[in-house]
């Protein structure tokens, strides 16, 4: 899925989070382990106003974990905000979403059971912005408590609730969100870790940004993947190098850039080239 932002669909995928706000306690923030400030809607807290916030670090399988314990740390000491690693797919961290919620609503909780009123599920909306992993997470939530009051005849079906255990209610819609693309390092980092399309950047771009930060940040794996006795300063060496070592040539045996440039990118959204973060906290 290819998506343009341009101004008037940021817009109304802000006014459609907006109006789904009203109708819930909590919003679940999902970002992408590995870029978390790069696949994050730099205006979120500004859409949710005052709304109560978990924010989910998605597909932490993928992300080196060390730099996502610093995620979660940096969160609770810069933002105020709960953090939890996640991985939609496989299941993990998901089961802790319930409680953390529960925690960040307690005090409505309590001032119901203060009045003596029974208490009732918290309300919550996912927000995030495209691929970064919204419907797999509303998929592994929803579990087999797959709950859609709107079937119920009469009720009308404009929202529907999913139930997730017996103390949150998902809306079965997420919010879409945009990221900023306006800065080019938060679109390399995007295209780098796959979450968005080639089509939207020159991969041959997004590949030299992978090699050259891969040289910087992880060069041991760079080297251990494609049989590199030393890593050459430059970036375009880099790819010649894995090129050669994987046999990327066109006729005459000229190295195929592109075709090396393709097979980088590949292996590093694959995982090929182990648990990789594109972003670190700013300390
Ligand atoms: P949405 O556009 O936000 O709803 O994203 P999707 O749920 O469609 O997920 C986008 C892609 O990311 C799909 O190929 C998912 O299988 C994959 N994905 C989602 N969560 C995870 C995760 O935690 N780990 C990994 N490795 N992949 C994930």
């Amino acid at each position: 899925m290819t998506i343009q932002w341009f101004p008037g669909h940021m817009a109304k995928a802000r006014r459609q989070v907006t109006e789904k706000l009203k109708l819930i306690d909590v919003v679940i923030e999902l970002l992408d382990a590995r870029l978390p400030v790069s696949s994050r809607n730099p205006m979120i807290n500004e859409i949710i106003e005052k709304k109560p916030k978990l924010v989910l670090l998605n597909k932490a399988d993928l992300a080196d974990s060390d730099i996502t314990a610093e995620w979660i740390s940096y969160f609770q000491e810069h933002e105020d905000t709960k953090a939890l690693a996640v991985d939609a797919q496989s299941g993990q961290g998901i089961k802790q979403i319930p409680g953390q919620c529960r925690a960040l609503m307690q005090h409505m909780l309590q001032k119901r059971a203060d009045k003596g009123m029974l208490p009732r599920s918290i309300r919550a909306l996912i927000v995030g912005i495209p691929n970064v992993g919204k419907s797999s997470l509303i998929n592994r939530l929803a579990n087999k408590n797959m709950a859609k009051t709107g079937d119920r005849p009469g009720v009308t079906k404009a929202q529907q609730w999913i139930k997730v255990g017996s103390e949150l209610e998902l809306l079965d819609t997420p919010g879409i969100l945009w990221p900023k693309f306006e800065d080019q390092q938060v679109g390399l980092k995007l295209a780098a870790s796959g979450a968005i399309k080639d089509e939207i950047l020159d991969f041959i771009e997004v590949a030299l940004y992978t090699a050259n930060y891969l040289k910087e940040y992880y060069p041991d794996r760079l080297q251990e993947r494609y049989g590199l006795d030393e890593l050459p300063e430059d970036k375009v060496e880099i790819i010649e190098r894995i090129g050669e070592k994987r046999g990327c040539l066109m006729r005459g045996g000229i190295i195929d850039y592109e075709k090396a440039c393709e097979l980088l990118l590949r292996e590093v959204r694959a995982g090929k080239l182990g648990q990789i973060s594109f972003e670190r906290p700013e300390v």
